[in-house]
């Protein structure tokens, strides 16, 4: 029995004049991810895309693999037959024999979107109840909380018979709102900031500080290691590294400490927002959350925000830690994020940094380094890698 994906589009298909370019970044986006494993035919029609196995590929790959691109409202996993009442009805015995068999309740749903089709959906959802009823006896009818919901759907090129869809990655397709840079650690945050951002539809550019050599290749191998998680949701990525060890130093000799996790977070701003710029990002990304520690207070991040030139994205605001560990857990970061290497920012913390921060005085404590120069020196210092979803292997010494 040849089985086959669709792919139903979400909020997408509100977007009216957007949906010729949605459908296509989408199109584009399912073949590219479904590449490596063999040959799968891509096409769209009536709104939804379709995902076909040309041999035997490996569809249960297929399907975890689309469940994770956004613009995916709902998936379903069917079965393809002609159109014709008797085969349907055959198919859906056969095809949905083990579901059928282990449900108590079912109901039958039916879509004809081939008008030319004799029976409309009434009568199919009717006789096919009734098939089903006697070929399975034990069933009963439960058309509010079925255990099954068996769905027929005439469509174009034929009928297609699953057990109902199941919720897709929702969001809006990755690059249709255009392009955001990141600015990510290693920690549990940014990679979940990350995964919000690409949801409504961004491309990110990736921007990683690091202090070698009090931050070290592996804690660099281990963003690259997060960031692939990441990227089976929002594609392949560029991770820009900027170094950030003489701007500390610079720091940690000249300014007081309790301004100095601020100041660091207004160069991280600045060169990220250069980065930004070079690769036609439209705005920031972090992942801040309020209250979560003493550089993410309202005040701390007016400061940090003085700096900015672009709109500042912070998808975990108003987000608990439990929420966000929830998040990470869920998009598979999490058990990398808490690998313990050493992160830029932990590198120098101040012991009792300032909560309530004056932008003044910030200003004014800063002002003894030449900016300038230093985040020009981090800029020309930056290299970049690419990352894409499936790798395991990154080239560090
Ligand atoms: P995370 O879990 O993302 O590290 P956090 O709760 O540890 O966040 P901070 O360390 O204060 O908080 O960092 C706040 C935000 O600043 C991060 O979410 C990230 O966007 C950015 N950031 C922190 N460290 C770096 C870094 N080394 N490179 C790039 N961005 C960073
Ligand atoms: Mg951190």
């Amino acid at each position: 029995m040849k089985e086959i994906i669709l792919a139903y589009q979400g909020e997408m298909s509100l977007k009216g004049l957007n949906r010729a370019t949605f459908e296509s970044v989408l199109l584009k986006t399912m073949r590219r991810r479904l590449k490596s494993l063999g040959n799968f035919k891509i096409y769209k029609a009536q709104s939804t895309m379709y995902a076909e196995p040309a041999g035997d590929e490996d569809i249960d790959a297929a399907e975890e693999r689309i469940g994770k691109i956004f613009g995916i409202a709902a998936i379903s996993r069917a079965a393809v037959c002609p159109k014709d009442f008797a085969v349907i009805a055959d198919t859906a015995k056969e095809y949905l024999c083990g579901a059928l068999r282990a449900a108590k309740t079912f109901k039958v749903s039916a879509k004809r979107s081939d008008k030319t089709f004799p029976m409309d959906s009434m009568e199919i959802a009717r006789e096919l109840g009734g098939v089903l009823l006697s070929a399975y006896p034990h069933l009963k009818v439960d058309v509010h909380h079925p255990d099954v919901n068996v769905t027929v759907e005439i469509r174009d090129f034929a009928a297609y018979v699953h057990g109902g869809k199941k919720p897709g990655a929702g969001g809006l397709p990755v690059s249709t709102s255009g392009k955001a840079a990141l600015m990510l650690s290693g920690g549990i945050d940014s990679p979940v900031a990350a995964y919000m951002m690409a949801k409504r539809g961004l491309s990110l550019a990736c921007v990683h500080f690091a202090s070698p050599p009090y931050t070290s290749l592996r804690a660099e191998e281990k963003v690259c290691r997060l960031l692939e998680r990441v990227s089976a949701y929002a594609g392949r990525l560029y991770m820009v590294t900027a170094p950030f060890s003489h701007i500390q130093e610079e720091i940690r000799e000249r300014c007081p400490e309790e301004y100095f996790t601020l100041i660091m977070r207004r160069f991280m701003m600045r060169i990220a927002q250069r980065i930004a710029r070079r690769q036609n990002c439209s705005a920031l990304v972090t992942g801040e959350s309020l209250g979560q520690v003493a550089s993410q207070t309202i005040q701390a991040i007016a400061c940090t925000d003085a700096v900015a030139e672009m709109p500042v994205f912070r998808p975990l605001i108003g987000m608990d830690k439990s929420e966000i560990v929830l998040a990470s857990r869920k998009i598979d970061a999490f058990d990398i994020s808490i690998e313990p290497y050493e992160d830029c920012c932990t590198v120098f913390t101040p012991r009792h940094p300032t909560t309530r921060p004056e932008l003044a005085k910030v200003e004014e404590a800063e002002s003894v380094l030449d900016i300038d120069a230093l985040v020009e020196e981090s800029v020309q210092g930056i290299y970049t890698r690419k990352i894409v979803p499936g790798q395991t292997e990154f080239d560090f010494a």
